[in-house]
């Protein structure tokens, strides 16, 4: 990848352009890590670089002067110099106007985002004092925070995320303007806010920016639900470290190099406890069912940020389910197997460790079960199911959701030992859908 846009610098270049590499990647590189992409910044116009590189350029945003050129199976994004014009939405420029590096620089959100690097001459371009931000792990907005955090709402929320990857500090001034801004975050649509707290979500830092979250006022403004567990007391005999908001943090830091599913729901685990909470009467603190209520309730979460239905499901069984771990050494070998022939299993098992490090501290329900699953093949967990949807609709079923309960149905009581082989599930198969059809017709009776 590096090679691609190194290439791509030099032929600008050698075409009388200024080119650079910007952005995130020298950030990256400058502190030793990998950059995930590396994006260019020229002098060129999108015409000159389309020119430059025929076929193999595709114009994006025709106004914001920005191509993806593509070679070697790498995408790199070669954009204009510019500078952006007044912001009406909160969100985008109404104009841009192609410019000079030194006002490319100072278009950017932060000092540490603003860096050029020129890797024919490896010379660093810093117009921001980016390079001493970086050093000291500072970060800092370009600029009037005041300013650059009003005409672009989106930008407190990459505050956070850039806390969450880089573990920097924000200077006091940036982090003053980020409490006064935080109030319009709202404005920004919902799939983009999805999009910083998954990133938010997955930093190494999560907790330091989940507290610059809580402090800015911008969780009670995006996810009230989870701020409210703050003061929710737990009994200590179980959660000696203290209130859901304290322990749902902690869960967060043990996570392993999470992904997003995963870290959403450890972030929402719990978040049936508030609404649950009751004292029985022997004066212990209940949160009866509040793993249903939080799976009701992570269901409208995710579905006000846009997320997909198949990660809303991924995420939402997780948080149902995560109680059942508790009674894993005396489940029946169907039902454990069930357990561990689901989807988000991986997950949910990691799930279940954090949740024990950010309690009681015993992992002796983690170990019993990844002992269990060591000494089970692929095979066992995970056989081939003995229905098919062909054997279903073979026996006169139209295709719809009923087909998919059916065969749902038959792989857990396979996989619970319900049958010998083949031929019992398929006997049993019949009479479900002799019955079904039988019903179906009833119905058409009866209209
Ligand atoms: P990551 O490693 O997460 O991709 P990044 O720094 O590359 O981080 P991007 O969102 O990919 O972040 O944006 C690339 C660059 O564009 C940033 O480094 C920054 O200079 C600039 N930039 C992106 N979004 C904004 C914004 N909303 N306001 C100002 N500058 C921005
Ligand atoms: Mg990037």
């Amino acid at each position: 990848m590096r090679q691609t846009a190194e290439m791509i610098v030099r032929k600008l270049q050698a075409a009388g352009h200024t080119a650079y590499f910007a952005g995130g990647c020298v950030r990256d590189m400058l502190r030793e890590a990998e950059p995930h992409d590396y994006d260019v910044a020229t002098s060129a116009t999108p015409a000159e670089v389309e020119a430059l590189f025929p076929g193999r350029a595709d114009l994006v945003g025709k106004s914001f002067g920005v191509v993806i050129v593509r070679l070697d199976g790498v995408h790199v994004e070669v954009a204009t110099f510019r500078v952006d014009g007044t912001y009406l939405d909160g969100r985008r420029p109404d104009s841009v106007q192609f410019s000079t590096p030194e006002e490319d620089a100072k278009r950017r959100d932060f000092t540490v985002n603003a860096l050029f690097y020129d890797p024919v001459e490896d010379r660093v371009i810093d117009y921001v004092g980016g390079r001493a931000d970086l050093e000291a792990r500072i970060l800092r907005a370009v600029g009037e925070p005041r300013q650059r955090f009003e005409e672009d709402r989106l930008r407190v929320l990459r505050a956070i995320r850039f806390v969450s990857a880089l573990g920097f500090q924000i200077e006091p001034n940036t982090w003053a303007a980020v409490k006064e801004s935080a109030r319009a975050v709202t404005v920004v649509s919902p799939e983009r806010i999805r999009d910083e707290l998954s990133k938010w979500l997955v930093g190494e830092h999560r907790c330091e920016a989940l507290d610059l979250l809580s402090e800015s006022g911008i969780l009670m403004l995006l996810l009230p639900e989870v701020e409210k567990m703050k003061g929710v007391e737990q009994p200590p005999q179980f959660h000696p470290e203290g209130d859901v908001f304290v322990h749902t943090r902690l869960v967060l830091s043990h996570l392993r190099q999470p992904g997003y599913g995963l870290a959403w729901a450890a972030l929402l685990h719990d978040i049936g406890k508030p609404p649950t909470f009751s004292v029985d009467e022997t004066g212990r603190f209940r949160f009866n069912g509040h793993e249903t209520v939080g799976a009701r309730m992570a269901q409208k979460i995710l579905s006000r940020l846009r997320f997909s239905n198949a990660d809303i499901e991924a995420i939402t069984a997780m948080i149902a389910n995560h109680m059942s771990f508790k009674d894993v050494p005396q489940m029946r070998v169907g039902t454990l197997k069930k357990l561990m022939a689901r989807d988000t299993f991986a997950d949910e098992i990691e799930l279940h460790r954090a949740d024990c490090l950010g309690s009681h501290g015993d992992l002796g329900i983690y170990d019993l079960l990844r002992e269990r699953r060591a000494a089970m093949s692929v095979e066992e967990v995970k056989p081939e199911p003995w229905v098919r949807g062909a054997d279903v609709l073979a026996l006169g079923m139209t295709p719809g959701p009923s087909v998919g309960c059916l065969l749902k149905a038959a792989y857990d009581q396979q996989l619970e030992g319900v049958w010998a082989g083949r031929e019992n599930a398929l006997e049993w198969l019949r009479s479900e859908v002799a019955q079904s059809l039988s019903s179906r017709k009833q119905e058409d009776l009866q209209s």
